[in-house]
């Protein structure tokens, strides 16, 4: 009978979980994210692919906003060098007007998740005021 622990890898890319159906392979066999890998080609000298990845594939909420600051920091200086290398890695270029559209709508997920945690919060207060409302003015 097969492990379930056997059904995850960790993708070498990234250092996230990568489930097995949907993992791809390196050329020395490591599992990876099919888009870790597509990143890790276009952008092999830089840093920003992995820093995209790790905001892509972060799951905890409380780390997730700093992970698309760090992506958007490296993206930044990626742009940068590019700018000295006109009409260069074009594919590159693609993929991170790809990524930059990614991280914003996953920002704008974020902020949203946020808001309704914040406001979930503000009413649990505002029900216990109430409630202790109530008892006391039963109780004079
Ligand atoms: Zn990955």
């Amino acid at each position: 009978m097969e492990r379930e622990e056997s059904l995850n890898l960790i993708c070498v890319q990234c250092g996230r979980l990568v489930r097995v159906e949907t993992a791809t392979t390196d050329e020395r066999g490591q599992a990876v994210h099919s888009e870790c890998y597509d990143l890790r080609l276009y952008g092999e000298q830089s840093e920003w692919p992995e820093a995209y990845c790790k905001a892509l594939w972060e799951f905890e909420d409380a780390l997730l906003a700093g992970r698309i600051v760090d992506a958007r920091g490296e993206i930044s200086k990626r742009l940068v060098e590019l700018s000295h290398l006109p009409g260069l890695h074009a594919k590159e270029r693609e993929a991170i007007s790809e990524a930059v559209q990614a991280l914003q709508s996953l920002e704008r997920e974020d902020q949203r998740h946020k808001a309704s945690e914040i406001g979930k919060v503000a009413f649990e207060k505002v029900s216990a005021i109430s409630r202790s409302f109530a008892r006391a003015s039963r109780e004079y």
